[in-house]
Formats: C-alpha cells, structure tokens, sequence
C-alpha cells in the first residue's frame, strides 16, 4: 500500500479486506462509491504476484475504466493490462503472451471473455501452471437482475469458480441491498465468502429533494445560486431531453455537454473527456453515463427525472463529492414522474414477478421522496444501515411544514369514485384537480361533473395543493393510473383512507427549499 501506492494508512475496511484476499480466501466487498474498492484486489494482486502466484484477473464491465487503471497502474510501475474489442489482434496476442509468462500481475478483461472458449483454454493452461492467483469481479452486482445494472455476461462468471475451484476470488459492488447482496452470493457461487460492508454514508453530500414545478427554472436557479461555475452532472430520463436540457444550459450561459447511448461513440468519448479534463462543466446524460467515471470534484448531481429507484438514486448521487468535500444531491420530482415510472413498469415485457419487485424498488423511493424527515436515515435504512438525523439534508436544515391531507385525500378519492359511478368512466389528475376545485371547463360540461356532489368542495386548496395529494396518493398506492391517458383508479387500499382510517399528512409546498449552504451569490 505505502511502497507502491503511497498511502499511508487503510481507509475503512481495506487492511481486512487485503489481507482476506491475500491469504487466498474469497470476499464479498460492499463500499460506497469512491471509498477505494480498487484496492482492495490491487494489493492482494500485486502481494500475491510476488509470491509467485502468478496473475490476476479482473473482471470489469466498462472500457475506460479499465484504460484509466491500467494507465495508472503501468505509471506505479506494476505491469497490468486489458484485454477488451478496442485492441488489435497484434496488441491482444502480446498481452496473451505476457498473461501466459506470468508476468503480468493483472489482466482486465470484460465479462463475455469469459464465454469465449479461446480464453478459458487460456486462463486453464495458467492455472495448471499455478499462476492464476486470483479473480476479481467488480461491479459485481451487475449479476443480479433485480438491479438497473443487470448484464447478461455476469451469469456466466461462476464458471470461473466451476473451471477453477481454488482459485480465491473477490466480488466488489457500490450498490447493494438485501437482495442484490443474496443474489451476488447466489449467481457467482460465493456461499463462503466472507463479507465487507462498509458504511454507506457520504456525509459531505447534502440531499434535497424539491416538489417539481417549473423544474428548468428551478435548476437554474439552483445552479446559478449555489454552483456557478462547478462541474456537476444532471441527469434526465430520456435522450431528447437530455439534448434539450444541454442546449438550454448553454444557451442560459452555463457551460453543458450532452452523452446518451444515441450519440456517435466519439462523441460520447470527447464529451466524457472534457468533463473529466475542463473545470465547471455540467453533464446532461441519461444513466448512460457515470459507471466508472472517476472525478473527484463533481459538486453535483441533479435529477431532473425520477431514477428507477433507490439503488439507482444513491449510484448517481454517489458521483458527486469523491474527494471528500461538501457536494449537492438535488431532485426535482412531481406527479408526472410517478406516473411515468410506473407507466414505465407496467408496459415493459417484463414478467409479472419482475415487475412486482420493480413496483416495490420505485415505491421505496417515492416514500424516500415525500418524507418529512432525515433523507440519509431513510436512505441508510434502505441499505440496512441505522443512523439519527444528519443535519445535512433538505429536511433535517429546513424541516418542512406539513399539513393534514386526510380531508382533501378522501375529496380526492370520493370523487374519483364517483366518476366511476356516474358514467362507468376514469379521468386523469388535470381533470380530478378542476373537478374538485369547481372549475368548469369543456370537459367537465361534456360529462356532466358540474352535477357531481364533490364538484368545487376542494376549492380552498390551490392546484399546487391538490397535485401533491394526488401525487401522494399514487405513491402511497391508494390511486393507480392507467391506460394511455394516466387514468386514476381506486385501489382496495383506498377504502381505509375513504373512512377516514389512514391519516395523510403533507408537506407543506414552498416555492424554493433553501439550503443552509454554501450560496456563492455576493
Ligand atoms: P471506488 O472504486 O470504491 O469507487 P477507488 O478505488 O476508485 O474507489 O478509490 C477512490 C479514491 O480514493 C482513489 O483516488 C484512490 O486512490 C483513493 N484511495 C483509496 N484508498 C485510499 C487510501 N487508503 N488512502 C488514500 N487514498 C485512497
Ligand atoms: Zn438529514
């Protein structure tokens, strides 16, 4: 560690981890992103090549990231290579022949090489010649299907404990709850290892999460007042609001690149190159990007769109602050993400059990989403992790104001059910909210509904208001929207809250959360 790396002290686990792996037994690493699972098999690898154990193998889905670290590596002066599509047949067979001497003290290699009976035959003539030392799969929750990493090529990583049962290996992820963790464990035959969980806090990244309302405004304003001039990345669900949001940055001033898997690959490496190498741009990209980019001073990440859930949310938001200083989480999130992530689930060609599991995930995230309370405890409960209020988060600097919903939720609901009723018909939010507020417009005309006992009893409440009940009463699950038009229906659930049996409590809606923070306007 200290010899060829320079460090001079562990960070966290890692003395326990190094010295698991390098005595030969198998681990299962969970540590936040930047917490330093690199070397957690570096030091194994290269302590282990000393001792005449030969080579060591990583597993790594991404490309670049496997040239950063090579690079890095060859600069300490340890001889590593990757073996990946982007080399040409001489330079592969020159890294063959130095993995075959055993020379080479890691070998990266992406996961469907390990498919490709070339390599295997390779990889066997190594290991009977007692110079496969080790393997090591990172990103490995990839493996699990459950996630929003899944990748075919990971299932087949077992053979590798099959082929080579005692060669030891090491499994490393930053995203792991229960049940990622049990399907690593499962899928890549690791029933014996011991595990590593680190601490998932990143107590310098402040998470906020601000009801969406006129979400573009609200990012400049967040950008302009607290990160002039910083790089930070924004993500946004789809690639043409990407592209949009990237030409409306910089036609705002503010410096922003776009990367979508849709963009030519030399596009999408120039702009992931500037970001890592210019100051203060800001990266609009779908979760395309991100995976293995190592910049330490990304001050934020924004979402302008509601990631699939709560795995997802802390990866991205894990981008930001990897040096260690202060860094901003932000989310706009509204009525329409709900309905569109759930929308998203519902139409996928995904089994039913599938979907169920995914319904749960975006749940877990929507009541993340609405709380009133610490954001990181409700985050660190996700990952099992027990915590009291941090002091750095939206809610724990400015706790919201809430107000009793119940009488506006059963509003909500009994008039829903009354459309029903009346025509045998359902309507979206738009309509509810009019109805409820006694606005009369064509459709309520066109239906009658200015007949409807509930029409205009909700017109104390401003539309704000009421889109937050309906929102929260999606998340909660006692409405459901269906059909192309994001109708609302009751759920079975909603029968409680129709007697007055399940409180609804609120927050109050503010124009702009305010930070405590670090404000850069003079
Ligand atoms: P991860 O893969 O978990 O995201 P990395 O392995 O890339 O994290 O490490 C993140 C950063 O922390 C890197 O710049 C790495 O050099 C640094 N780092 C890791 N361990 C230590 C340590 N013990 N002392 C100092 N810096 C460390
Ligand atoms: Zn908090």
């Amino acid at each position: 560690m200290q010899q060829v790396f320079g460090y001079s002290a562990f960070r966290g686990e890692q003395q326990d981890i190094i010295q698991t792996v390098s005595a030969g037994d198998d681990a299962m690493v969970l540590m936040p992103t930047g917490g330093g699972k690199s070397l957690c098999y570096q030091v194994p690898a290269i302590a282990r090549h000393r001792a005449g154990l030969g080579v060591t193998l990583v597993i790594s889905p991404l490309i670049a990231l496997m040239h950063d670290q090579v690079g890095a590596l060859e600069e300490l002066g340890v001889h590593a290579a990757f073996l990946n599509s982007s080399l040409t047949g001489e330079e592969a067979s020159r890294v063959e022949r130095e993995m075959m001497s055993g020379r080479l003290v890691m070998l990266y290699a992406a996961p469907e090489r390990v498919t490709n009976p070339r390599f295997m035959g390779m990889l066997t003539a190594l290991d009977e010649r007692g110079l496969l030392s080790l393997v090591a799969i990172d990103e490995a929750h990839c493996v699990s299907q459950w996630g929003h990493d899944f990748r075919e090529d990971y299932l087949q990583l077992a053979q590798l404990h099959e082929r080579f049962p005692n060669v030891p290996r090491v499994a490393l992820t930053a995203t792991a709850d229960d049940h990622t963790r049990a399907d690593m464990r499962e899928r890549l035959a690791l029933t014996g290892a011991r595990e590593f969980i680190s601490s998932f806090d990143r107590p310098n990244i402040r998470y906020a999460i601000v009801e969406k309302d006129e979400a573009k405004k609200q990012l400049i304003r967040f950008l302009r007042d607290e990160h002039e001039g910083d790089a930070g990345i924004v993500y946004c669900q789809s690639r043409k609001k990407v592209e949009e949001t990237a030409a409306w940055l910089s036609s705002e001033g503010i410096s922003a690149l776009p990367y979508h898997a849709g963009l030519d690959a030399d596009v999408r490496r120039r702009h992931q190159d500037r970001f890592l190498r210019e100051d203060g741009l800001v990266m609009c990209a779908t979760i395309a990007f991100g995976m293995g980019i190592d910049k330490p001073d990304v001050r934020f990440v924004a979402h302008l769109d509601l990631p699939k859930n709560i795995e997802g949310y802390y990866q991205e938001t894990g981008r930001a602050g990897r040096d260690g200083e202060a860094a901003d989480a932000w989310m706009a999130y509204g009525l329409a993400d709900v309905v569109n992530q759930r929308r998203m689930i519902d139409e996928s060609p995904a089994g039913d059990e599938f979907k169920k599991m995914q319904r749960g995930k975006l749940d877990a995230l929507l009541t993340l989403a609405e709380a009133h309370d610490c954001r990181r405890v409700r985050l660190l409960a996700y990952f099992g992790e027990k915590s009291s209020a941090c002091g750095n988060c939206d809610n724990c600097l400015n706790p919201p104001a809430t107000w009793d919903a119940t009488e506006a939720a059963r509003m909500a609901l009994s008039t829903v059910y009354r459309f029903r009723q009346h025509s045998g018909l359902s309507f979206g939010a738009g309509h509810l909210i009019d109805v409820l507020r006694g606005k009369v417009t064509d459709k309520t005309t066109q239906h009658g509904h200015g007949s409807l006992s509930t029409f205009g009893i909700g017109a104390k409440w401003s539309e704000q208001q009421w889109r937050g009940v309906i929102r929260q009463l999606l998340s909660l699950g006692h409405l459901q929207s269906e059909g192309e038009y994001n109708t609302l229906v009751l759920t079975d659930s909603a029968r409680a809250v129709l007697k007055g049996e399940v409180p609804v409590l609120l927050r109050e809606h503010r124009e702009t959360p305010k930070g405590s923070g670090r404000t850069r306007r003079s």
